[in-house]
């Protein structure tokens, strides 16, 4: 699939109440809808949990949470990375309200979707739902399938010169009739959330340089990384991918931080003989179990991006989710492994909250 930013991120819309939204119709068509919901502070106390340590092939450390799913054989451990998102959520809930109380500045985010994708509008109604949980304000613009280029490009320029918006996301993918890059450029670099905008990718990739913004799933990998103490620099990596938005980037965020970085794709020829020999796996493929507990090194870090549904006649929905790597082989391997749900989805939108934190401070001079 190419990007279409699956945010199955339930586990982030923690919004008890929404509060009710202004409507304002545009003149064109009158389908257009402008809502700004400016939400209430939903402040939680600032958990300051410990950092749980694991590094790779270390016996010593506490676990954050056991394993018991996958039968006695099983000794990875669960990098829990719903419970690490409502943390970064927390802690970015006290960011807001001292934010907010220091200047009187409330951090914004801005999501134009377009069309009519039921997929979509669950990602953007719980983007706009995280956004309320941690008290940052969300603007949204839904425009119809057949909206112009233009019109999509229009919105974005009041977006950027608005200054209560410090991020802006766009919504993909577009209708097939949309040139993407034209759109993405459009967005202000500074309020590039998303951290897809060529120049944010091009300082990522260069010594000295560092990106405006990270772009938000690769980012939650590392930092789910970083939070269980998992040890990068000199570490021999692989990351299966090389999209744009997660592969390409997860790439160089590892070999920002010192790890040996090798990317396999869709035409590398025996994937299994150099997965085998990775410390650190990150896999955004979209091929459901295609990694084999076999192809792992034993006490590998796995973090599954893949979100990929199977048949399950045992669930009432008729399937399931399951990642690109099969979850109950690689946890009798490796020594951390990130399940499918509650890994790298709930992370991504706490990345996006984090990005749009970020920009408003850089905005407002604001430590
Ligand atoms: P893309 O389809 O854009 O990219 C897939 C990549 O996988 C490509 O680089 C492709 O190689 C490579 N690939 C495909 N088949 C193979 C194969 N058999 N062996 C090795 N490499 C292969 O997908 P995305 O990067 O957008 O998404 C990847 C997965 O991550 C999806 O399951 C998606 O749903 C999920 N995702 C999850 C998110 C989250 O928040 N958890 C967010 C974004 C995505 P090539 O370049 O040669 O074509």
């Amino acid at each position: 699939m190419s990007s279409s930013l699956l945010f199955l991120d339930s586990s982030t819309s923690t919004a008890s109440h929404l509060l009710p939204f202004s409507r304002i119709t545009t003149p064109f068509n009158g389908a257009v809808s402008l809502r700004r919901s400016v939400g209430p502070l939903n402040v939680r106390p600032f958990v300051l949990s410990p950092l749980r340590t694991l590094s790779v092939n270390s016996s010593n450390n506490p676990s954050p949470v056991i394993n018991d799913k996958s039968g006695g054989e099983a000794s990875a451990k669960i990098i829990d990375g719903k419970m690490v998102a409502k943390q970064i959520r927390d802690e970015i809930t006290a960011e807001v309200l001292k934010m907010k109380e220091a200047i009187g500045i409330v951090p914004g985010l801005a999501v134009i979707l377009v069309g009519d994708r039921k997929d979509s509008a669950t990602y953007v109604r719980n983007k706009k739902k995280a956004c309320e949980s941690v008290g940052i304000n969300s603007f949204e613009v839904r425009l119809p399938e057949d909206s112009t280029e233009q019109e999509v490009i229009k919105f974005i320029s009041e977006f950027n010169n608005d200054p209560s918006v410090h991020g802006i996301l766009v919504q993909l993918p577009l209708p097939s009739h949309m040139d993407e890059q034209n759109v993405l450029n459009a967005v202000d670099i500074e309020k590039d959330v998303d951290g897809f905008h060529p120049l944010n990718i091009g300082r990522l990739a260069m010594r000295g340089r560092d990106p405006l913004f990270v772009p938000c799933t690769p980012k939650g990998c590392i930092e789910l990384l970083h939070r269980y103490a998992v040890e990068i620099k000199g570490k021999r990596a692989v990351v299966i991918g090389r999209s744009n938005i997660v592969g390409m980037p997860a790439a160089l965020l590892l070999q920002r931080e010192d790890a040996t970085v090798s990317i396999v794709h869709s035409r590398t020829k025996n994937p299994e003989e150099i997965i085998k020999h990775a410390d650190i796996i990150i896999s955004a493929v979209g091929q459901p179990n295609m990694v084999r507990g076999s192809w792992l090194k034993p006490g590998a870090v796995v973090i599954d991006v893949g979100i990929n549904p199977v048949e399950d006649a045992n669930s009432p929905r008729g399937y399931k989710l399951v990642g690109d790597v099969c979850y109950e082989e690689a946890c009798k391997v490796a020594s951390a492994v990130t399940p499918v749900p509650g890994g790298v989805g709930p992370m991504t939108i706490a990345m996006l909250l984090s990005n749009t934190l970020s920009s408003a401070k850089r905005t407002h001079n604001f430590q």
